[in-house]
């Protein structure tokens, strides 16, 4: 079997990288890597080819592909190049952008989502999410501290003292308890807001102050993610983050809602409130965002608050995000290329039949 990589046209990361290469190679699986494709991730094509891969013009890789392997979903044009019925594998997004399964199932690939495999303990080595979000909530806190303009930690010096920056994390999960940490190691003051009862010892035990919210709704049924808050709940939430967002220096955002806009927790008249120069971080951007003025992709200032609203943070460390995407793209393999390089799609599989979303001509996801 062969397998094909691209250079990501808007993406630094890779998504395979030398060490994985090597150990494909002892599955008889080969590999054909774009010329390039690794430079932003500090991967040469000779660091691609001592390990053992072919690199090649996007074209060819792509004529010879039976599997391409992307971070970011591939342009129509990459689909006119690959060979009928190969399987292409990337984070399509199927639940923000249900057109896409149709697309996928005419071109008659087999389409395997990265961001459908289920949050089951089996499948934790396979999660791209949670690898790149983890990455995310690290370089959030420090591009905060990039912008922010007083220090993190608490110094006591010959000119006075600094009080410590305090830091509010809005969604306490992958992405946020690593956000909790990296500001905790830089010295930060941080407390963290989840709607699930479940991160408040995690928090804890990071060292932050929960604070929680009475009465949120049950999301044990919700496979691994938050659902949507009662009128009631939202306003006595928004009403707390208020009153800790006057006091923050930053504030790190992560709360998702799978499917649906991202859950508005700071609102336009909370940032009116915040302290001149406070920094926000908003990583949920990309679905609409946690703070009512945060633009996608963009750094905006409002009230004397800095802004920052990316979704892609992940990116910004494109070396370990590479390496860590890759080894889970490796253990996701694991459950249907055979050792001798053969596929076998059972879609019976649970991890298979979640995240393959076109097959043989037939969408396989129904929202
Ligand atoms: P996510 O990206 O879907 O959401 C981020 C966080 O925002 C979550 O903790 C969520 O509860 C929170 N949130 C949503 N709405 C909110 C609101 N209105 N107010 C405040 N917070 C809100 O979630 P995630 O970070 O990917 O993961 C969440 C949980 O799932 C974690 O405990 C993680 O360990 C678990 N998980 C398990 C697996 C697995 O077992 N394979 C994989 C991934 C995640």
């Amino acid at each position: 079997m062969q397998i094909g990589i691209l250079k990501e046209p808007s993406d630094r990361r890779v998504a395979l990288v030398p060490d994985i290469v090597k150990q494909l190679q002892d599955w008889n699986v080969k590999v054909m890597v774009e010329h390039d494709a690794g430079a932003a991730s500090a991967i040469s094509d000779s660091d691609f080819k001592d390990s053992g891969a072919e690199i090649a013009e996007r074209s060819v890789v792509l004529q010879n592909a039976d599997m391409l392997i992307t971070i970011t979903p591939p342009s129509q044009e990459v689909y006119d190049l690959l060979k009928p019925q190969a399987v292409v594998i990337s984070s399509f997004e199927p639940f923000n952008r249900p057109e896409v399964v149709q697309e996928l199932a005419q071109r008659q690939v087999t389409a395997l989502s990265l961001d459908m495999i289920p949050r089951i303990t089996l499948a934790q080595s396979m999660d791209v999410l949670s690898s790149m979000a983890s990455i995310a909530g690290y370089k959030a806190v420090l591009l905060a501290a990039d912008y922010l303009p007083r220090y993190f930690p608490m110094l006591t010096t010959a000119a006075g003292t600094i009080p410590p920056a305090k830091v509010l994390v809005l969604g306490a999960g992958v992405a946020g308890l690593q956000a909790i940490a990296t500001a905790k190691r830089i010295g930060g003051v941080v407390e963290a807001f989840d709607t699930r009862l479940a991160a408040k010892e995690e928090v804890e035990s990071l060292g932050a102050k929960f604070v929680m919210v009475e009465g949120a709704q049950d999301d044990k049924e919700a496979g691994g993610y938050a659902v949507e808050q009662t009128e009631e709940y939202k306003q006595k939430q928004q009403q707390l983050i208020r009153e800790k967002a006057e006091k923050a220096d930053v504030i790190v955002t992560t709360a998702q809602l799978r499917g649906k806009p991202a859950p508005i927790l700071v609102t336009a008249e909370t940032v009116q409130k915040m302290k001149p120069g406070a920094v926000i971080v908003d990583l949920a951007s990309s679905t609409g965002g946690n703070c009512e003025l945060s633009e996608d992709q963009q750094v905006v200032e409002a009230h004397g608050v800095t802004i920052i609203g990316n979704s892609n943070l992940a990116q910004g460390v494109p070396m370990h995000a590479s390496q860590l995407f890759a080894k889970n793209i490796m253990n996701y393999l694991k459950v249907f290329v055979s050792e001798e390089g053969e596929l076998n799609l059972d879609l019976e599989n649970e991890i298979l039949k979640s995240s393959c979303i076109a097959h043989d001509g037939h969408a396989q996801y129904a929202q």
